[in-house]
């Protein structure tokens, strides 16, 4: 059994996985890690669950955390897992530079998995558009459109970072490619602008579509996700590949290609 530590476990992608690990063989909801401010009310909503407001003292070698928190417990997570010998499974997004620097020294002492998107959908978005844009012309324009929940605290979405970077490395672009929306006079659109674009509302999971425009016509590649079990499963999916992993940074392709 596959102990698993869930910090951000009363958020939504926590109680995801939580479901997730209870309707799968092989893994052991070992603790739930919440900001003490939260456990008073979770712990009043279901008494038979147990809860920590302390990673640490949670945290032994041979557990994987799975991470689905905010910038400052990933950050701490990164630490904890090093020093303790614990995998990591991160998938908080809008993290600062300090913070990623912190996941890739914790990857040089444990396993870690970074991902901004679990499903396994989003993996297969991401291999169509390379492939797309490898047999289009240049002159194609490129758009991506994200839409989430209104309680997302990031915009635009991790996954819509990772989809505009996938893009600008096939035209060999350079991160200042991205336009983050336009506004006011902007004048016509310069080719090698990839625009990004953050729609919020209601209790959209998360919905990302790539635009590509050409003269007289154009292809919509999309990818939605309606449940957060998507991520989820492939969250899990991510601890079982790390349980068996070296030290080091991986990704969602290496689990999705264990051979490659
Ligand atoms: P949420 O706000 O519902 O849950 C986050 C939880 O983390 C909250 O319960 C919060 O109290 C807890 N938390 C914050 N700081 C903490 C700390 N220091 N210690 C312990 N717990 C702490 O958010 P969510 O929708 O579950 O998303 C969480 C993160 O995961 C976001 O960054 C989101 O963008 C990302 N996300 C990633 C994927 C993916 O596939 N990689 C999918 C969905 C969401």
């Amino acid at each position: 059994m596959i102990p698993l530590v869930l910090l951000g476990a009363a958020g939504r992608m926590g109680r995801a996985v939580a479901r997730a690990a209870a309707e799968s063989q092989g893994f052991r909801l070992k603790a739930r890690v919440e900001r003490a401010e939260c456990i008073p009310a979770v712990a009043a909503r279901d008494p038979g669950e147990s809860w920590s407001d302390s990673l640490e003292s949670s945290v032994a070698a041979g557990d994987v955390v799975v991470d689905f928190s905010a910038g400052p417990a990933t950050r701490a997570a990164a630490r904890v897992c090093a020093a303790q010998g614990a995998a990591l499974v991160s998938g908080t997004t809008g993290l600062d530079a300090e913070t990623e620097a912190e996941i890739e020294a914790a990857s040089r002492r444990v396993a870690v998995l970074r991902a901004a998107n679990f499903s396994l959908g989003v993996a297969a978005l991401r291999r169509a558009l390379d492939e797309t844009l490898a047999a289009l012309p240049g002159t194609w324009d490129i758009e991506i459109v994200e839409r989430h929940h209104r309680g997302k605290a990031d915009s635009p979405s991790g996954t819509a970072l990772v989809l505009a970077g996938d893009a600008a490395a096939r035209r060999g672009l350079k991160k200042d490619a991205l336009r983050f929306g336009r506004e006011g006079r902007v004048g016509p659109r310069p080719a090698d602008e990839i625009g990004v674009h953050a729609i919020r509302g209601g209790t959209w999971v998360g919905d990302h579509t790539v635009l590509l425009s050409g003269e007289g016509e154009w292809i919509e590649l999309r990818h939605v996700a309606s449940d957060r079990q998507a991520f989820a499963y492939g969250a899990l999916a991510a601890a079982r590949y790390l349980v068996t992993s070296s030290p080091g940074l991986y990704t969602m392709n290496d689990v999705l290609n264990p051979n490659r």
